[in-house]
């Protein structure tokens, strides 16, 4: 066990971020570009299935907290599957919606096709990168745009499935600010379906429960343990390690730590005003426009808490049966 333990400390995040975006890279580059099979892009969603079920399975193997992994408990699993589906088709809608966008803006030249597409794509990501880290810092700022982001911080343990929990209208806004840029100079459709895919890929690695081994490049990515310490439900110490992938850009705004004021446990994710952070993906969805920053926790997840709790009329009749029976 501990040699498989250590296979996916050391082989989970390469495997996702250089062997499946490698896949997915090959698919598009070969198979959609060199050979004209649009139909090819299919093969992104099994991709994305083996992505997500990997990630459960290194979660298993090689766990930081084996409490997270927890599903039952934890009870967010319908409403993250939920999640899943909605970030990715809103991923695709902004794919498809690019040769709009492309129409509407006719500033194609700038973009280098003529370098190699893995430079395209390396290029596309950096930027993505910063702009998705500069809206995020914005998100932790502003108080509207905190609404939204609030969705994904208030869950209680951070896993797999939980990377892409997004508001759908946050996710529009970080796809317009992070994406645009890029679109409006002529990112082409292939290198955006392998961002997509490679974007994906990264959220799911970042917020996966597995105790990654990742040498010298620790301080230098803002995945897994780093990325735990912006999570923290301590008032604002989780101002921190924004970044998506990267941490240099952190380092730059002045926000990159290493540890808080103190040792992180596995109970301390979530949003300290919402202690009872609602666990269905309806309630989760009209969050924003129930939850006031500053003001507390909404009356209605303190009842919704109250009546999980409460047992209904036929538990308790069958508890006073199991008692006069004991
Ligand atoms: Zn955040």
């Amino acid at each position: 066990m501990t040699y498989l333990r250590n296979v996916v400390r050391y082989g989970y995040a390469p495997f996702m971020m250089f062997g499946l975006t490698g896949v997915a890279y090959w698919v598009v580059s070969q198979l959609v570009v060199a050979e004209g099979k649009t139909w090819a892009y299919l093969w992104i969603f099994p991709l994305l299935i083996v992505a997500y079920a990997t990630s459960l399975a290194a979660e298993r193997i090689a766990p930081y907290f084996p409490e997270w992994n927890d599903h039952e408990t934890h009870g967010d699993m319908v409403a993250n599957t939920g999640h899943i589906a909605l970030y990715e088709l809103s991923a695709i809608n902004g794919v498809l919606l690019i040769p709009v966008i492309c129409w509407l803006f006719p500033f194609q030249g700038l973009w280098p096709t003529h370098w190699p597409m893995w430079g395209q794509v390396l290029m596309a990501f950096l930027v993505a990168d910063f702009a998705f880290m500069f809206m995020h810092y914005l998100s932790h700022r502003l108080p509207l745009l905190w609404r939204l982001h609030a969705v994904h911080h208030g869950v209680g343990r951070l896993y797999g499935y939980n990377g892409v929990i997004r508001h759908p209208l946050h996710q529009v806004i970080d796809m317009v600010i992070g994406n645009m840029p890029l679109v409006i100079i002529g990112m082409p459709v292939p290198v955006a379906v392998v961002l997509g895919f490679l974007i994906s890929v990264t959220l799911i690695v970042q917020h996966s429960n597995v105790e990654t081994a990742l040498g010298p490049l620790q301080k230098h990515l803002a995945i897994g343990r780093l990325h735990h310490l912006h999570h923290v439900n301590w008032g604002t110490e989780g101002d921190c390690n924004f970044g998506l992938l990267l941490t240099v850009w952190d380092r730059l705004l002045g926000t990159y730590a290493e540890k808080l004021s103190r040792e992180v446990t596995s109970k301390d994710m979530g949003v300290d005003e919402l202690p009872n952070f609602p666990k269905s993906l309806w309630e989760q969805l009209i969050l924003p426009w129930v939850y006031v920053p500053g003001k507390g926790e909404p009356e209605r997840y303190k009842k919704m808490a109250e009546a999980a709790k409460a047992k209904t009329p036929a538990q308790e009749a069958r508890e006073q049966i199991l008692h006069a029976a004991e």
